[in-house]
């Protein structure tokens, strides 16, 4: 779990070659697939073409943005 219930996803801002795709709750193994290929794109690309997943970027626990607002566990 993480503080706002959602996932983190991407690279680790200032770590570079540092990549997480974790706090999935109750729906790591059905999002599994989907996130191993976002992160892929993000490592080869420099960031997610499928869907946007900036979202879930650890930055927004540095920043405090708050993109969510409803919650799924
Ligand atoms: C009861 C239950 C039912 C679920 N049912 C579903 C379902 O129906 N569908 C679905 O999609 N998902 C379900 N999930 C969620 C899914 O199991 C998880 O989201 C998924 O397993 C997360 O995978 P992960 O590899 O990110 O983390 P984890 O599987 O938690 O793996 C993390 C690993 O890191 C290790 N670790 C932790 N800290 C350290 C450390 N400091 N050093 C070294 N190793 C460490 C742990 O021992 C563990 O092996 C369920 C979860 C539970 C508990």
């Amino acid at each position: 779990m993480t503080p706002d219930d959602h996932p983190v996803v991407g690279a680790v801002p200032g770590v570079r070659g540092l990549y997480l795709a974790a706090g999935f709750s109750g729906h790591g193994f059905m999002h599994s697939p989907a996130i191993a290929q976002l992160v892929v794109e993000e490592m080869l690309d420099g960031k997610a073409r499928t869907l946007d997943i900036r979202d879930l970027s650890l930055e927004r626990f540095i920043t405090g943005r708050r993109p969510f607002t409803a919650t799924v566990l």
